[in-house]
């Protein structure tokens, strides 16, 4: 008989933070926004493939945990993350995979009549050159748009704040359209030569890019091609991992979780010799 009334997987949890350092540390505005929304919900979050057993930060399946492989980059850039309503508790949310890798980044519940406070002050930092990272066709004529961020564009004693809203489209934009302060902001939309150049890339011609897909993209439009690429290959290892764990692959299309993991650091080896 267990002699307590925990659920036989939260002691499995804790027994893997409790052996397992790597996943402890450092924890990210991700995985603390994720604490405090899952403390405002009312009942547990159900989300597809509710019997697997998650690591509590990366949110994959404990025997697929990539959080010893997470490595920060070396970056100008920080980022802030926009998130709509229980995004942050969905395993497929790929927003906090840049948090992962890009150290300065803040993550905020999205509220329609309450913003955030401390989110609009760093808006309003004058340390940072704020860009939104959103399509240009829902633009307004009153937003700067660039497909580039360089000196050029940047003013040289500023560094460069990426705003991305972290939701499904459909969410994003009207994240959008019922914020009038992202509406004053300079906008960076990924030119249709990069996506397409990123389509062929993947051999995909699916164009509902995931949040993490469209900031690699972004950094690679800031000039930080490397870190972008390293993004990707974060992306393309929690992908694979979230398929295992719900056993989506067939046998035969497999590719061996290391070379994902192989992938990822070499690219963040290729980003630090850069940097
Ligand atoms: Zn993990």
């Amino acid at each position: 008989m267990r002699s307590s009334n925990k659920p036989p997987q939260v002691d499995v949890v804790e027994q893997l933070l409790k052996t397992s350092p790597a996943i402890k540390e450092p924890v990210h505005a991700v995985h603390r926004l994720y604490n405090y929304r899952k403390a405002l919900s009312t009942k547990p979050f159900t989300a597809r493939g509710k019997k697997l057993i998650r690591c509590p930060k990366c949110l994959l399946g404990v025997q697929f945990c990539t959080c010893e492989h997470r490595k920060f980059l070396s970056t100008n850039i920080s980022v802030m993350l926009i998130m709509y309503d229980d995004e942050v508790l969905k395993p497929t949310n790929s927003g906090r995979l840049i948090a992962d890798l890009i150290p300065n980044t803040s993550a905020y519940l999205w509220s329609r009549t309450e913003p955030n406070p401390d989110m609009l002050a760093q808006l309003a930092d004058p340390q940072y050159q704020v860009f939104l990272v959103f399509p240009e066709q829902y633009i307004g004529s009153q937003q700067a748009i660039y497909n580039q961020i360089d000196a050029s564009v940047l003013a040289p004693d500023k560094k460069p704040l990426l705003v991305f809203l972290d939701g499904s489209w459909r969410q994003a934009i009207k994240m959008f359209r019922k914020s009038p302060y992202l509406h004053t902001l300079s906008v960076l939309s990924i030119a249709p030569s990069q996506l397409a150049t990123y389509a062929l890339r993947k051999g995909s011609h699916e164009f509902q890019l995931g949040t993490a897909e469209v900031a690699a993209l972004a950094l690679e439009a800031a000039g930080e091609r490397e870190n972008g690429a390293a993004l990707t290959a974060w992306f393309d290892l929690f992908v694979e991992s979230s398929l295992l764990g719900r056993n989506r692959r067939q046998k035969e299309i497999i590719k061996p979780i290391e070379l994902y993991i192989n992938n990822f650091n070499d690219a963040v080896k290729k980003a630090a010799s850069r940097s």
